[in-house]
């Protein structure tokens, strides 16, 4: 790595911090999806983020251990309805069948979007017992106090230990001031307190027997408690959507703190919105796309289908903690963008170094070494993909004066050559992602190739024939000749 790894930490909102990072091993949680509905594509521009990140420290030689969960319990709705419980009452399902359904609509799209699985996807449910050790600590330590079934943290009196609002920059005072309101939950003490486990309601089906009531967990409690059990008290990294950074994280922290004094992360990252017209894409404001829309460009909002190499080249060609203006000239010009780099990396694949009668250009030399070098600086501060992706251009040029034979090869050297070659293809698959796709039509070509096997065979030229027979047959594919036509099938 080229470089110190700079991330910008927003727990002590000091750009200049420098992760400490242990080679070898990264530990990196990041809050995954409520599995109740299709992901739309905000949410996937958040794990595309975290996706790059992890691909960024592996390919660095960081060994990462990247926990993402899945959410399938305890997340409500404003109306105080989980939102799984819901959706199963409303589609007369069980609520795990909805759960299951939505994770495995989830992992179809993060795979289209050629995201890397992460290391370890554990569920809240999965983890109830563990929830359930947190919340005696918590009791046990004096930061939580059980109210008519329910138990709650007690902002108040963790605020006289720990500084609460650390992450988020807000005091406690201000919070209350804001916030009079109990949203109905009259057995707290403080509109600031947060259930770490609830009383369930009769109509609440998805409740679990404990010693306080039949009910079940908070939503924030299931991160703290995978963040640990994974990762352990204080590990590096700790993502989420901005929306997340409060409550939710702010949350966490309490928890984590409350429970073993440790904040957990070292580095909370928060990416920003992608939005339409400037407002923030969400499913209740009803302005978002799901991914298959924008694939197939089925949406009123839309002047055609883009690929899913495009969307995510429009994802990375912003710094995670912008925000994302969605437009259909953002789509244009990133359709544009992932085409040249596509192009620069079919070429490089293809291109091998060869002796020619370039002399060495040291201008020529410097210049691609030092583009190489930008990528990983860019990279190292804090993870800034769009500036990447501007080195990854420049370096396109090289390239193409290379196929062109406007700059020769013995210019700049084998090894210069071997390492542009190296960073271009790493940066561009391995970092970004961007895989090559090639939206050609097979089938058709296929029939361009039988035409011309058949105008041979009219024409007696036999050496073509057999040509042409050959070939096909190294792809799997057979001719078949028929009394007055042509016919393929694949080779058994
Ligand atoms: P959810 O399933 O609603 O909890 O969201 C999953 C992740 O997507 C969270 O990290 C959210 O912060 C994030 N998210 C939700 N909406 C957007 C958006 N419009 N842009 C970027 N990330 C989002
Ligand atoms: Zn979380």
């Amino acid at each position: 790595m080229v470089g110190k790894l700079k991330v910008f930490n927003s727990l002590t909102r000091k750009k200049e911090d420098f992760l400490p990072l242990n080679p070898p091993y990264v530990g990196m949680y990041v809050c995954g999806p409520t599995v109740y509905s299709n992901v739309h594509l905000g949410n996937v521009r958040t794990f595309l983020s975290f996706d790059v990140i992890s691909r960024y420290l592996r390919f660095c030689g960081y060994k990462v251990r990247y926990v993402r969960n899945i959410t399938d319990v305890g997340h409500l709705l404003d109306s105080g309805e989980d939102k799984i419980s819901k959706k199963a009452k409303l589609e007369n399902l069980e609520p795990m069948e909805i759960v299951q359904m939505y994770a495995n609509d989830f992992h179809e799209v993060m795979a289209t979007f050629n995201a890397m699985p992460p290391d370890i996807e554990p569920s809240a449910i999965g983890h109830l017992m563990e929830q359930l050790v947190m919340i005696k600590d918590l009791l046990k330590n004096g930061f939580a106090y059980e109210s008519n079934g329910s138990v709650y943290f007690d902002v108040e009196a963790y605020n006289k230990k720990h500084p609460y609002g650390i992450l988020s920059g807000r005091k406690i005072e201000d919070l209350i001031s804001d916030t009079r309101d109990l949203d109905g939950q009259e057995d707290k003490r403080s509109p600031l307190d947060f259930a770490l486990w609830k009383k369930a309601a009769p109509e609440h089906i998805m409740r679990w027997e404990t010693e306080w009531s039949d009910g079940f967990p908070g939503w924030h409690l299931e991160c703290s408690v995978m963040s640990t059990k994974y990762l352990g008290e204080e590990f590096d990294i700790h993502g989420g959507g901005m929306d997340l950074k409060f409550p939710h994280h702010e949350c966490e922290i309490a928890q984590n703190a409350g429970t073993h004094g440790k904040q957990g992360a070292k580095y909370w990252l928060h990416t920003n919105m992608l939005t339409v017209n400037g407002q923030k894409m969400s499913k209740s404001l009803g302005n978002s796309f799901l991914p298959c829309e924008l694939i197939s460009g089925d949406h009123e909002l839309l002047d055609r289908g883009y690929s899913p190499m495009t969307i995510r080249f429009f994802m990375m060609q912003s710094h995670y903690a912008s925000t994302l203006d969605f437009s259909n000239d953002a789509l244009e010009a990133s359709r544009k963008g992932y085409i040249r780099l596509a192009n620069g990396m079919r070429v490089l694949k293809e291109m091998e170094w060869v002796e020619d009668d370039g002399q060495t250009d040291q201008d020529q030399v410097d210049q691609i070494l030092r583009l190489c070098d930008d990528c990983y600086h860019a990279m190292n501060d804090d993870f800034n993909t769009a500036l990447t992706i501007g080195h990854l251009f420049n370096l396109v040029k090289k390239i193409n004066s290379l196929h062109t034979g406007h700059l020769k090869f013995g210019e700049i050297g084998n090894e210069v050559f071997d390492k542009m070659k190296q960073t271009f293809i790493g940066f561009t698959e391995d970092v970004l992602g961007l895989k090559i796709e090639s939206d050609v039509n097979y089938e058709h070509l296929l029939q361009t190739i039988l035409e011309e096997y058949k105008t041979a065979k009219f024409n007696r030229d036999f050496d073509k024939v057999d040509k042409l027979r050959a070939e096909l047959k190294s792809e799997g594919i057979v001719v078949k000749d028929m009394k007055d036509k042509v016919e393929w099938a694949f080779e058994e």
